[in-house]
């Protein structure tokens, strides 16, 4: 049996870098299930439709074809033939994402892939409910979380660093839409699971928070506790 860490949290806690670190750390592939959300908004958006109507996006998931694939350790998403990791980071795709993950038919399009990938792979997982839906048998569980105005303050570094021109107070707004959107959905919201354990990264450096969250999972594996 495939081993299968799922971390879930909110907006730019820092998921995708220390899950990254740590599937590297521990040898196990991984996961970024946002980046999956993000080409299906990205390819509603490429056929001038509506993120936030939701016939618009079931019309345009009859034709989405996302896949993952693995170059040297990396995670690509593809929309077809075309490698769509670059152009699901801009700030569009955010919102585009969050729009069409409320969506059930999309949530359950990418419930399968993600299935699949955690039943063939040891792998860590980050998304908003890989261990409350998606994975609920998974062997480790962390909730990550840090307050809205560090991540705003960390995504706004992470974006001006690539070159976009942004705004901090516009990011901070975004992020607490999209918190309100991720936790308020009918379906999937995002909650942590019972049996998760909660890691508030908040005033920590990411080595340090990296650092807790191996813990955590070698603690887990070895101990059960
Ligand atoms: O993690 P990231 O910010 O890339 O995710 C983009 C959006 O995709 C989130 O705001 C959320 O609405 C959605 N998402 C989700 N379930 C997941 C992963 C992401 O609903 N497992």
């Amino acid at each position: 049996m495939a081993i299968n860490i799922a971390i879930d949290g909110p907006s730019g806690a820092g998921k995708s870098t220390m899950a990254r670190a740590a599937a590297k750390a521990l040898g196990y592939v991984y996961v970024d299930t946002g980046a999956l959300y993000r080409s299906v908004g990205v390819h509603v958006l490429r056929q001038g439709l509506d993120t936030a109507n939701a016939a618009d996006v079931v019309r345009a998931l009859a034709t989405a074809q996302v896949s993952l694939r693995y170059a040297g350790g990396e995670q690509k998403v593809f929309l077809g033939s075309e490698d769509v990791s670059e152009a699901i980071r801009r700030p569009e795709a955010s919102m585009a994402a969050s729009n069409v993950s409320a969506v059930p038919e999309v949530r359950a399009f990418l419930f399968d892939l993600q299935k699949d990938l955690a039943r063939e792979n040891d792998c860590v997982m980050d998304g908003r409910d890989i261990g409350t839906v998606v994975l609920p048998e998974a062997d480790v569980k962390i909730f990550l979380t840090a307050s809205a105005e560090e991540r705003a303050r960390r995504r706004f570094e992470e974006l001006t660093e690539k070159g976009n021109e942004v705004d901090y107070e516009t990011i901070l707004a975004e992020i607490r839409q999209r918190d309100y959107n991720d936790s308020n959905r009918a379906i999937a919201p995002l909650k942590p699971a019972e049996d998760s354990v909660r890691v508030d990264t908040t005033g920590l450096s990411l080595e340090e928070a990296t650092g807790l969250i191996l813990d955590v999972i070698l603690s887990k594996l070895t101990n059960g506790e």
